[in-house]
């Protein structure tokens, strides 16, 4: 091995480090607490991914930076655009060869980012291609913030930004609690990336001690659980994790949630034909939901090559909706997005890989 490998595998990646780390790191060298604030900016306001290029440091510091720490954890191995050009998907190589993706999806003044937190999903929900993968590892520090950075350097050519973060890429966000709300806050954070918190929604399939967890922790952050059935019957078919954590305790860890946090709750409903889009389905869930402080998305299933459902019938999903309006709970149906790429909710796998 050469010595300049070697010396690259014991460094420390920048982003894993928040800003009073890196000035205490700093201060042992002699340097100033201003120059920690001045490399956070270069890494957060301005994407950059070179020491090189933080011009106003002094050359000995930016020198002294590249022997220190790295400022990469993943290569990019393809780019795809949709046919409308409005949904962009990357895929990236880590370290250790796993591959995880992250969709950028355009719509009006909306740039919003579709994040993955882990590679593959340990929760094995039967009708998500990240379920059907299985679990392979959590995502670090950097390799969550590295995906952000990504697009928001793209945007940047054109004089665009990141305007919203959704964390339903690959994994379960909260069962990689600590690495991702770190990661969260440091897109929150108002000297770096600096994007409001509730420009950010976390979407959960429902790990009822991480909610109460979350909610004790009074963030700002949005919050979606994946619902996806009403009835535990139902719902212990599609999501195998809710035999652990069956609907009348996620329900009691959701009202303690909006309870602490006086925040709306989102729940997401894929749409299965002729399986989740019933009306004694639509009933059950009126009955649960009414008179609380939240919202349903209604999203057509994305097919996957695992599971044999199909999206519901138009016709069925007026009528699932209407059913929710008589009970008082408002819904929008959300458009699938970048299905010819493979971008859409639950389709994000490595194609690539299996194609090698
Ligand atoms: N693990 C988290 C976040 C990632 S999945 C969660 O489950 O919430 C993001 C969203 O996509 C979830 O609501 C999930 O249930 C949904 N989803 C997964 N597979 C899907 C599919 N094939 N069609 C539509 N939505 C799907
Ligand atoms: Fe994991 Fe979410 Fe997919 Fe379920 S839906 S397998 S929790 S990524």
């Amino acid at each position: 091995m050469s010595l300049s490998i070697a010396q690259s595998a014991i460094k420390t990646n920048l982003y894993e480090l928040g800003i009073d780390q890196l000035a205490d790191d700093l201060s042992e060298f002699g340097y100033p607490l201003f120059r920690a604030r001045q490399i956070w900016q270069w890494l957060y306001r301005h994407y950059v991914d070179d020491f090189n290029e933080m011009t106003n440091l002094p050359l000995p510091l930016r020198q002294q930076l590249a022997t220190m720490f790295t400022l990469r954890s993943s290569t990019i191995v393809s780019s795809q655009q949709s046919i409308d050009g409005q949904t962009t998907k990357v895929l990236f190589r880590l370290d250790d060869n796993q591959l995880v993706e992250t969709v950028l999806m355009k719509y009006r003044k909306r740039r919003t980012l579709c994040i993955s937190t882990q590679a593959g999903c340990a929760m094995g929900c039967v009708f998500c291609a990240t379920g059907q993968m299985g679990f392979f590892r959590n995502l670090s520090v950097p390799e969550i913030i590295s995906q952000v950075l990504h697009f928001a350097r793209q945007l940047g050519k054109e004089n665009q930004k990141v305007t919203n973060i959704v964390l339903m890429g690959m994994g379960e966000p909260l069962h990689n609690y600590n690495n991702t709300l770190a990661a969260v806050d440091r897109f929150i954070d108002d000297v770096g990336f600096n994007l409001g918190a509730r420009k950010i929604t976390i979407s959960t399939v429902g790990l009822v001690p991480a909610i109460r967890r979350y909610a004790d922790e009074q963030r700002q952050t949005a919050l979606a659980i994946s619902l996806h059935a009403a009835t535990d019957e139902e719902r212990n078919k599609l999501i195998p994790i809710n035999k652990k954590w069956p609907i009348a305790e996620l329900m009691d860890a959701c009202r303690y949630y909006i309870r602490r946090t006086n925040r709306r709750l989102t729940f997401e409903w894929a749409l299965i034909n002729r399986e989740n889009d019933t009306l004694e389905q639509a009933q059950a869930l009126g009955r649960l939901l009414q008179g609380m402080l939240c919202h349903v998305n209604l999203i057509p299933l994305n097919p996957t090559d695992g599971y044999g459902g199909a999206p519901s019938e138009r016709d069925r999903v007026t009528a699932f909706q209407g059913e929710l309006k008589r009970f008082g709970i408002s819904s929008t149906v959300r458009v699938r997005r970048g299905i010819d790429i493979q971008a859409g909710c639950g389709q994000l796998r490595d194609r690539y890989s299996r194609e090698q």
